[in-house]
């Protein structure tokens, strides 16, 4: 179905909105590229579409008209008229909640299955993200935008300059793959850093682990990256060698170079042992 309202930098024009730099926003005017990120979200047509950041509306128009059932999350009270008249476009498809999103529980908005499809404001995307990681199997998805750099470490595998403690808490989690880069050129007003879509899938059975306890290891391991482990896990073990050993981890090794597994085994060694939380 194609969009049935006029063009966006039209109804931006005509409602005074100005971008408000406190808020993140850079608003995506171009059709092309919201119906892009609408279609990366896959099969939208069930379930519970959860928009964070709707803005004038580019993204949620391309969801509504992709044929989702949509539920907004928007901070920035000046957006209301614009998404009240979107709703009306589509009646009975369209749900604005008014409010921060991160004060806002998400794993029970609308009926399942419920996907998360956003073109999230920089300054909290990251911690967004984190807080979503606490319930995320209440999703089938998560198709986001960040800013490249917080994509990459997404995403990155072990042994690369990106890889770090958000790769491996979300790759713990999730199936993660980079999708594609947006100029900032296509934005307005265009931002000073790239931006990236990137898909996360809940996985079914992520590896038994507490999340507490991964998210100590990997603070320690990457606190002090250069370090070797047998060094930088003593503030967790005062037997860090034998940690490592009893794990088949070379002592030596630093922590940028293990998988998402050998943290997951440290984790529960040290669970084990109960000498962490
Ligand atoms: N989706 C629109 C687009 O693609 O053009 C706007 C994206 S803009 C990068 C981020 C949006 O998130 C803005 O509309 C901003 O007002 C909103 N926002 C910022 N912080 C928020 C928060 N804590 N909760 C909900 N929305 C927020």
């Amino acid at each position: 179905m194609n969009d049935i309202l006029p063009p966006l930098r039209d109804v931006i024009a005509r409602h005074g909105l100005m971008a408000d730099k406190s808020l993140g926003q850079h608003f995506l005017l171009d059709l092309n590229l919201t119906e892009r990120i609408a279609r990366a979200a896959g099969d939208v047509s069930k379930g519970t579409t959860i928009e964070v950041g709707p803005g004038p509306g580019g993204l949620t128009r391309a969801l509504l008209a992709a044929g989702a059932q949509v539920t907004a999350i928007e901070k920035d009270k000046r957006c209301r008229e614009i998404l009240a008249e979107i709703a009306a476009a589509y009646p009975g498809r369209l749900d604005i909640i008014e409010g921060d999103a991160l004060a806002i529980d998400a794993s029970s908005i609308g009926a399942s299955p419920r996907r998360i499809v956003a073109n999230l404001p920089y300054n909290v995307g990251t911690e967004l993200l984190l807080r979503w990681f606490a319930y995320v199997n209440a999703f089938e998805s998560l198709t986001l935008m960040f800013q490249s750099e917080v994509a990459q470490r997404i995403t990155a595998p072990a042994d690369t300059g990106a890889y770090g403690r958000l790769s491996i808490i979300s790759q713990w989690l999730c199936e993660t793959e980079l999708l594609f880069h947006i100029n900032p050129r296509a934005f307005t007003p265009p931002p000073q850093v790239q931006s990236t879509v990137v898909r996360l899938v809940p996985r079914a059975n992520p590896l038994p682990a507490r999340r507490e306890t991964l998210e100590r290891v990997t603070a320690a391991a990457f606190g002090q990256r250069r370090k070797m482990l047998r060094q930088s896990l003593k503030v967790l073990a005062m037997d860090a060698e034998g940690l490592c050993r009893a794990n088949g981890i070379d002592p030596t090794a630093r922590g940028e170079t293990l998988s998402v597994e050998q943290f997951v085994a440290l984790a529960n060694s040290l669970d084990a042992m109960k000498v962490v939380g």
